[in-house]
């Protein structure tokens, strides 16, 4: 096992100066935070979403920092299709000619509802988004990660994605998947290139995908997601080098 640990990481101004990292789901949530916190340490961010005013948001906030300047991708996971990866990786190519890093974060919650009440039509779309998605969007951009003298792919799983927990039906199926996604693809590039690819779980993050879940907690009683952001500059940039097929958490149990 590896004893790096990315809690602790305490990130160094300008620590990802000169790295180019996606965030999926960039509009809200964790991939909001994330995205404000590579662009705070240096990152040029690629702002990856469905919700076009989101991104905006945030790429405008960005622009407030003195960071490098975001980019926007408008892409549905559910809907897009080859052509539309293909126009996207050829777009981030003749603008940046490499990708440093890939933080898999965009996923659908679903319902909780038990396995035989369990919309099918519903598990296809958790599965497509929170699985096929990352696969598809990870072949299409392997290509730039490996021109990147040292790429951190990074997988987001969940605590139901080692554990399963009675109604949280696709959600959980489709985390246990990224997991061996995680794993398969850490195998594949480990020894071979210079793409290390790991996974975290957040832990319980006060979000819209949270309050879905939970809708009678007490939300001020959860970390924000800004609070959280420390380990994923430590899994997206040089602090990880070397460190690769490992699950990380984002908060002490
Ligand atoms: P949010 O629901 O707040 O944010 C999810 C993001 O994913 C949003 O930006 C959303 O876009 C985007 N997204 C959803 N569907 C699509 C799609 N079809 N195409 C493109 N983007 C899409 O969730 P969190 O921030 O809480 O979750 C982030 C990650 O952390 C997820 O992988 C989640 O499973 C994981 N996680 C979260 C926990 C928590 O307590 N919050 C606990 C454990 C894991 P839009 O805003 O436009 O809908």
């Amino acid at each position: 096992m590896s004893t790096f640990e990315p809690r602790a990481h305490r990130p160094a101004p300008e620590e990802l100066r000169g790295r180019v990292i996606m965030v999926t789901g960039a509009g809200a949530g964790i991939g909001r935070a994330v995205a404000l916190a590579l662009a705070r340490a240096g990152a040029e961010v690629i702002l990856l979403g469905r919700t076009v005013r989101k991104l905006e948001a945030v790429h405008a906030e960005i622009a407030q920092l003195s960071a490098p300047e975001a980019s926007i991708v408008p892409l549905d996971l559910e809907r897009a299709l080859p052509p539309d990866y293909e126009a996207m990786t050829a777009a981030i190519d003749k603008r940046y000619g490499r990708l440093d890093g890939l933080l898999h974060n965009a996923a659908l919650l679903g319902t909780l509802t038990p396995i035989d009440q369990y919309e099918v039509q519903t598990f296809m779309r958790v599965m497509h988004v929170n699985v096929t998605a990352p696969f598809v969007l990870s072949q299409h951009l392997l290509p730039l990660l490996r021109k990147s003298p040292d790429a951190a792919v990074l997988f987001t799983s969940s605590g139901v994605g080692i554990r399963g927990r009675a109604y949280w039906g696709a959600y959980s199926v489709s985390k246990f998947a990224v997991e061996g996604l995680t794993q398969v693809l850490a195998h594949e590039t480990e020894g071979n290139s210079r793409v290390r690819v790991n996974i975290i779980d957040p832990g319980k993050v006060r979000t819209a995908m949270r309050r879905q879940a939970y809708p009678s907690e007490a939300q001020e009683t959860l970390p924000l997601p800004e609070s959280l952001t420390a380990p994923y500059i430590a899994l997206l940039g040089p602090a990880s080098l070397g460190v690769t097929g490992q699950r990380f958490a984002a908060q002490a149990p």
